[in-house]
């Protein structure tokens, strides 16, 4: 089933998704070659408890961090650790808030000092491949609406998409129904209606679309080890389109 979020709700929803926006405008700055990922762990949590909220992912499915941080050919899921960021990675910083019991998700990669054109290209088209996925969403749209765009986006741009990870509904869990693929055909899937929340979460590589699962069992890689990037929105459906949750409270971002 999937739900049908108040006006309340959705208010809860847009505080928790607000402070996901703040923590990403807040760790920004660090995000330089030197600091490790557990450092920005660390910073992420305590600014998440801060704001009267707590991480999401935090023991979520025994997940042992705030952040997911995946450097580079890392997709999803990486588990901040003491390595440190060199001038020249990519990372994408994944983040989850809980307030009041309703949550916020909303992933964002960065560049760490000068990265290459390669690096410029992927994180630009993914980015750009949020938005025109988000652009579908309105009452009446199908979930398949989503990923149709996003993957024809992807597929002219010459970028992979990776099938294996979706974006999700979201509200008192993390993850709800509906699943929302990156892919898809149109006029498929559930119907969206106004006050479902969902997240919009591409994932698209440089090379092969194929992934493989560290032995922590977390850690998504691209099997050729292509670079990868993922951006994510929180969003509600709404009247007559969408509204983000998970940007800054004027709803402009
Ligand atoms: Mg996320
Ligand atoms: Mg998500």
């Amino acid at each position: 089933m999937i739900s049908i979020k108040s006006e309340r709700e959705i208010e809860l929803l847009r505080i928790a998704g607000n402070v996901v926006y703040q923590t990403h405008c807040y760790l920004k700055p660090f995000v330089k070659a030197g600091i490790t990922t557990k450092e920005l762990d660390k910073l992420a949590e305590d600014f998440i408890r801060s704001r009267g909220c707590t991480p999401s992912f935090k023991g979520y499915e025994g997940f042992p961090s705030t952040l997911c941080t995946s450097i580079n050919s890392e997709v999803v899921h990486g588990i901040p650790d003491n390595r440190k960021l060199k001038n020249g990675d990519i990372i994408s910083i994944d983040i989850g808030a809980c307030y009041k019991g309703y949550h916020g998700d909303s992933a964002w990669t960065y560049a760490v000092g000068e990265i290459s054109d390669d690096a410029k290209y992927i994180m630009e088209h993914t980015e750009k491949s949020l938005f025109v996925g988000l652009k579908e969403i309105k009452p009446g749209a199908h979930i398949g609406d989503i990923g149709a765009a996003i993957e024809e986006y992807a597929e002219a741009h010459n970028l992979g998409v990776v099938k294996e990870l979706v974006g999700h509904g979201v509200g008192t869990n993390v993850h709800e129904e509906p699943d929302v693929p990156n892919y898809g055909e149109r006029g498929t899937g559930p119907i969206l209606k106004e006050g479902m929340v969902i997240a919009v979460e591409p994932m698209l590589t440089l090379g092969s679309p194929e992934i493989v699962i560290w032995d922590n069992d977390w850690t998504i890689e691209t099997e050729d080890y292509s670079l990868s990037a993922h951006y994510e929105h929180t969003v509600a459906v709404t009247k007559d389109g969408y509204k983000i949750l998970t940007g800054g409270l004027n709803g402009k971002e």
